[in-house]
């Protein structure tokens, strides 16, 4: 089985810095982490191979400094890492970073299951993996919380999606994207004995020619979207009310508030 999973490194605090022109977010060469989820990604990926034997690749778009969470993902058992770097990808939106993944895969060939984290954390959208499901006509399911099993002879996953109120077990044929949420459990340590190895290992760097890119789907060129603010928003001071009283007086001033404002 052919297992891709798309990590996208977040920022390591919640000190981000926007560039004031374009309202991007400044990736600067500072240190960043694995988004939490797509941890959870690779977790996943790593658990089909070991049960039904294949490769894992991971793939990333970003600066060169992105390199050391791939490297961070071969330490986790990963097979191969691709970076997806390049001048021409600055300012991607949702649809542009997902054309730019799509042609990665297509370049990549015969991937049976895209792993994807539910969402992002820093920017937070959760649209790359579908976008990338719709730029290869493949099917897709989001919210993954546990792929039940693998048929492989008829190329089908049985796999648990949560909704807002239930579990949902559906059967999808592949290839096909999955978004994970909580899936594989607890990621994986990284492997002691790999870090020096993984440390020496080429990543493949591909930029806009390697993939065969349209250049009107890249960058900021291919982004319907653009952020034109950004701001944290003023906390609306709160109205505090003192319920006096005994016990029982109070509960019930509190019931006809919570009543009175259609809360109960
Ligand atoms: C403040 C701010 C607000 C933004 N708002 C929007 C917006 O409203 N709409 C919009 O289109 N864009 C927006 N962007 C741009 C957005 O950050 C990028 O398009 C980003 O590459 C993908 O969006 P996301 O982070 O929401 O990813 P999500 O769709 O939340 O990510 C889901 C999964 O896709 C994979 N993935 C995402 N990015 C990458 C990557 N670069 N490489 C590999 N795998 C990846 C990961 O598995 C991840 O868990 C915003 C950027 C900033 C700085």
């Amino acid at each position: 089985m052919k297992i891709a999973v798309f990590i996208k490194e977040i920022p390591l605090s919640n000190n981000v810095k926007i560039d004031p022109k374009t309202n991007n977010m400044i990736r600067s060469n500072e240190q960043g982490r694995i988004n939490p989820f797509d941890e959870h990604a690779i977790e996943v990926a790593l658990q089909l191979k070991e049960k039904y034997g294949g490769h894992v690749s991971v793939v990333s778009m970003g600066p060169p400094s992105f390199q050391m969470s791939l490297r961070e993902a071969l330490a986790m058992g990963c097979d191969e890492v691709y970076l997806l770097s390049a001048r021409a990808f600055a300012g991607a939106d949702t649809l542009a970073t997902a054309y730019t993944l799509a042609q990665a895969v297509k370049k990549m060939g015969d991937v049976d299951v895209m792993l994807f984290g539910l969402k992002a954390i820093d920017a937070d959208t959760g649209q790359v993996g579908p976008l990338v499901a719709e730029a290869l006509n493949v099917p897709h399911v989001t919210a993954v919380h546990e792929i039940k099993q693998v048929n492989q002879a008829q190329k089908t996953m049985d796999v648990v999606f949560t909704s807002e109120t239930e579990r949902v077990v559906v059967r999808a044929s592949y290839p096909l994207v999955l978004s994970v949420s909580d899936a594989g459990g607890n990621p994986r340590y990284l492997s002691p004995l790999k870090i020096k190895h993984v440390m020496k290992q080429d990543i493949t760097i591909w930029n806009e020619t390697d993939l065969g890119c349209d250049f009107d789907c890249i960058g900021t060129a291919g982004s319907p979207t653009t952020v034109t603010n950004t701001f944290v928003p003023k906390e609306a001071a709160r109205a505090v009310k003192m319920l006096e009283g005994t016990p029982q007086a109070a509960a019930e001033a509190l019931v006809a508030i919570l009543r009175d404002q259609h809360l109960l």
